[in-house]
């Protein structure tokens, strides 16, 4: 049997409970009754996907063959064989212990010693995060600027919470980094940790910055790509939801969603089941596959489209970095003079999709996107295709929303690995040594994409 994460695997450690419960439970308070989590396999599962997220199942971002994944405790098996699944348990979820760092007064003036704060063996707060964005602006004012594009729904409500940020990279020149579409340089942005428990991404958005900009002065392609791009990035799209992951305790909590509790009026979810998932939450195709109207279910779609602070924010962000290119009907395709591209990172399924996510009818781009997802997949050694093909149709989420309302090339990658490095919660070590590596490359081809990506 496998374990999640290496290090510390001595001590099985309750993860949370995945389903809905009627009665409330702390924050982060250890259960008494520390039921243990599994991740099923169900089988033939891919044409009922639906099935399971209808039922508020936590459907992971995971498929192999025809079969799809969930976990849960074992009150979650005997769901799924009620729902007349044929199911297996592929592997244990087990947490290593660790101290969660202290949860500072919320919004309190960052300084540069934040960028040291880490979990779970050195991954970076939401705090490190954005003193880590001022750092660089600081350290490199000719190449970088912070830029405040919204509040999370926390803070937005007045319960702490965090300002939404990124960050523009170019060697800036007079009208660089504007919030205005018609930029003179092409726009690439990386898109991170919108799914709080996918630790992975924000880790990669973090090495990404730091790249483009200590290497700038040495490195030729580094060079080329800051002098003639905006390369945005957003590395914390879910703060809130991010917060519950690192102060989980003894544990991370496997928080996906925003930390929105407002639609709890009938039932009380139990951490880390709070929240809307922001990906199925976007104003496109809204409320159609994998999605549930459960409250406290991990596909929760929220109560209307674009409900969501963070949701409103990121997509006035991008209305801000890209034009409106392309027509109404699902078919129209943008042009092949567009410019721009956005990269959503989630984990951890290993694949490489482009729109349309919402059902595998094809864009009027199919071409060109297959092709950039293909040679994405052959950097990455990892399978692409639309959503509907190589994972499951999703409705809602953030690229089908770019897509449609505005034409820019969006693709997402499911950063993934096997063995040790396996899952949400990877060894810290395995950023160094599994992910960064193999990300890398994929983020500058994809940069240079954003010159011309619709481009035959
Ligand atoms: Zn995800």
């Amino acid at each position: 049997m496998k374990r999640w994460g290496i290090g510390v695997v001595a001590v099985a450690v309750l993860v949370g409970s995945a389903a809905c419960s009627s009665s409330a439970q702390e924050d982060g308070a250890a259960s008494n009754t520390p039921d243990r989590i599994w991740e099923y396999r169900v089988h033939d599962a891919v044409s009922r996907a639906d099935d399971l997220a209808d039922a508020g199942l936590d459907l992971l971002e995971k498929r192999e063959g025809n079969d799809l994944f969930v976990l849960g405790d074992d009150a979650t098996g005997d769901q799924l064989r009620a729902l007349g699944f044929s199911i297996a348990v592929n592997e244990e979820i087990v947490v290593p212990q660790w101290a969660p760092p202290p949860l500072r007064a919320n919004n309190a003036e960052l300084s540069p010693a934040d960028v040291e704060e880490t979990y779970y063996g050195g991954y970076r707060t939401v705090n490190a995060h954005y003193a880590h964005l001022d750092k660089v602006a600081t350290d490199y004012p000719g190449l970088a600027k912070v830029v405040t594009y919204g509040q999370s729904w926390k803070k937005q409500t007045g319960r702490g919470g965090y300002d939404l940020k990124a960050i523009c990279i170019t060697k800036q020149a007079a009208g660089d980094c504007a919030l205005s579409p018609n930029s003179a340089k092409p726009r690439f942005l990386l898109y991170t940790q919108i799914h709080a428990r996918e630790i992975t991404t924000g880790e990669v958005a973090w090495r990404w910055i730091d790249y483009l900009t200590a290497n700038y002065n040495t490195d030729a392609t580094v060079k080329q790509l800051v002098d003639t791009e905006e390369l945005w990035v957003v590395p914390i799209a879910n703060p809130d939801g991010v917060e519950i992951v690192q102060q989980g305790g003894s544990r991370p909590q496997l928080q996906r969603k925003n930390a929105n509790t407002s639609n709890e009026t009938t039932t009380t979810c139990s951490t880390p089941n709070h929240g809307v998932d922001l990906n199925r939450n976007f104003g496109s195709h809204w409320g159609g596959a994998s999605t549930t109207r459960s409250v406290c279910g991990e596909t929760y779609l929220g109560p209307r489209a674009d409900s969501e602070p963070e949701t409103q924010a990121s997509e006035s962000l991008w209305r801000k970095l890209f034009p409106a290119v392309r027509g109404p009907n699902p078919s129209d395709p943008s042009p092949a003079t567009a410019k721009g591209l956005l990269l959503t990172l989630h984990s951890a399924a290993n694949t490489v999709m482009f729109p349309w996510y919402y059902e595998t009818v094809r864009t009027g781009n199919d071409a060109t996107q297959r092709a950039i997802a293909r040679q994405l997949g052959s950097i990455t050694g990892y399978p692409y295709g639309q959503s509907g093909e190589v994972l499951y149709a999703a409705s809602g989420s953030t690229d089908d929303w770019a897509y449609e309302k505005l034409g820019v090339a969006v693709f997402t990658i499911e950063v993934g690995a096997g063995g040790n490095c396996s899952g949400f919660l990877p060894a810290f070590s395995c950023q160094a040594s599994t992910f960064w590596p193999k990300m890398r490359p994929a983020l500058i081809y994809a940069a240079q994409k954003a010159v011309a990506p619709f481009k035959p």
